[in-house]
């Protein structure tokens, strides 16, 4: 038998979605060789509802993958949320001008993430699965490149950095023994399906329902997300998704009259696994980037920006050899707090608590824009909005260190030798 020819970069990324390609546009565009591997081939689909905020609009755009997005007119969305007969709607605060955040289904948004890679200099495999590491990514024997199979046979790719951007069923992780730590249970379940021929407003709906909260997002070329997120007790009593999916948009009238002649065009899908997670993030020659180092409830709906993040800051570290550990400490600089308010996101809404909420933004324009940039990232929830609602404190928890106590464990190691 013929040994697998093997291929030498500077850089090789495992997985090509939104934190694989974003790391190898930004690598590559540093004049770093660089190879993406991917076991799908593109364009292709994955379980995620994809709304992004101005901050991740801003990232695409300096990405120069924005333009194909919005060739494919996702409309650009306000974000408004409804309870018992009242509603309010805010934009955001503007970054580089857009107020909006917009929602791409990743059968568009990957294979342009994927093109992007191409055109900035990154080679991107396609169809080719990870199944071995060079190197047992410890100190003495720092991992050196992958071994990976596709249907020409086996493939070895050499490089003195590995980056698992393998998302939550991380193989890379699973091999650098990197485990899921500081897990955040969550008490809710997201399902949703694809509609087309919804009446629409530039809005993205939220119609709190308690314990329900049903979503309306108008996506790219005509399609439409209507979400379903509740108590994972409901799940044992629901036989026939799609039968208690129908159901549930019925009984809210507001969906339910935009949705007369439309069509639903996909299953209801979705998945009661999402709790929260942080894993080691880098080792002796390895890295992990996007949901294969962390993932936050979706409710959040941070994946992607935080993937994109994620990407250009680890790239820029790989760049100056700060990655071992300047990433890390990056990380939980920036992922704490919000991680804090995915606990009270992954819990089913109240009544008492929504009309609370409601009372106070209704009447209050800056509080509203500052609700909804909690999303964009641009205020944080336990200094300009928790305090600001009455009775909101008791919900969320009074401070960040206080909610994530018990699950703090062990932090990101940030003393790693570089
Ligand atoms: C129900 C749901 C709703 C969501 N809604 C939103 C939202 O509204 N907004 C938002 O920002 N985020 C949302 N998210 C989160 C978002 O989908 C993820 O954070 C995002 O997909 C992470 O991107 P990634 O590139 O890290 O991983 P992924 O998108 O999972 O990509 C990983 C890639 O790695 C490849 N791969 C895996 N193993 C191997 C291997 N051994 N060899 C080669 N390739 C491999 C896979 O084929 C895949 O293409 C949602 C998630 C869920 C589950």
């Amino acid at each position: 038998m013929t040994e697998p020819q093997v291929r030498h970069y500077d850089a090789v990324i495992v997985g090509a979605r939104a934190a694989g390609s974003a790391l190898a546009i930004h690598l590559a565009r540093k004049g770093l060789k660089v190879a993406a591997v991917d076991r799908a081939t593109f364009p292709s689909d994955i379980l995620s509802t994809h709304v992004i905020y101005p901050n991740t609009i801003a990232r695409l755009d300096d990405m120069g993958v924005l333009d194909a997005v919005m060739a494919h007119r996702p409309p650009p969305l306000y974000t408004a949320w409804y309870h018992e007969g009242r509603m309010f709607v805010a934009p955001h605060t503007p970054i580089a001008g857009r107020d909006w955040a917009i929602c791409v289904r990743r059968i568009t948004l990957d294979g342009i993430m994927v093109e992007g890679a191409r055109k900035a200099g990154a080679e991107v495999i396609e169809g080719v699965t990870v199944t071995g590491l060079l190197g047992t990514g410890t100190e003495d024997d720092p991992v050196r490149g992958v071994t990976a199979i596709g249907e020409n046979g086996p493939l070895t790719l050499a490089a003195p950095v590995v980056i698992g951007a393998d998302g939550v069923n991380s193989t890379i992780a699973r091999l650098v023994h990197a485990e899921r730590k500081r897990v955040m249970p969550t008490e809710t379940m997201l399902y949703f399906a694809y509609w087309t021929g919804v009446k629409t407003r530039n809005t993205q709906d939220f119609f709190f329902e308690p314990p329900w909260v049903c979503a309306h997002f108008p996506a790219d070329d005509g399609h439409h997300v209507i979400t379903m997120n509740g108590p994972l007790t409901k799940r044992a009593e629901i036989k026939n998704w799609d039968e208690y999916y129908m159901d549930l948009i019925r009984s809210i009238p507001g969906l339910a009259a935009r949705l007369d002649g439309a069509t639903k065009v996909s299953r209801v899908i979705g998945t009661p696994r999402l709790e929260g997670y942080y894993r080691d993030h880098t080792g002796p020659g390895w890295a992990l980037v996007g949901d294969a180092a962390h993932f936050k409830h979706p409710a959040g709906a941070q994946g992607i920006g935080d993937a994109f993040h994620a990407a250009e800051v680890l790239a820029e570290m790989i760049a100056d050899g700060s990655w071992r550990t300047a990433y890390p400490a990056w990380r939980e600089a920036d992922s704490r707090e919000f991680y804090a308010f995915c606990k009270h996101l992954a819990e089913p809404p109240g009544n008492d608590g929504t009309r609370r909420l409601m009372d106070a933004v209704i009447h209050d324009a800056n509080l509203a824009r500052n609700l909804v940039d909690v999303w964009a990232r641009t205020v944080k929830p336990w200094s300009d909005v928790i305090p600001h609602i009455p009775g909101m404190a008791s919900a969320t928890g009074a401070s960040v260190d206080e909610v994530l106590a018990p699950f703090e464990g062990e932090r990101l190691p940030l003393a790693a030798t570089a």
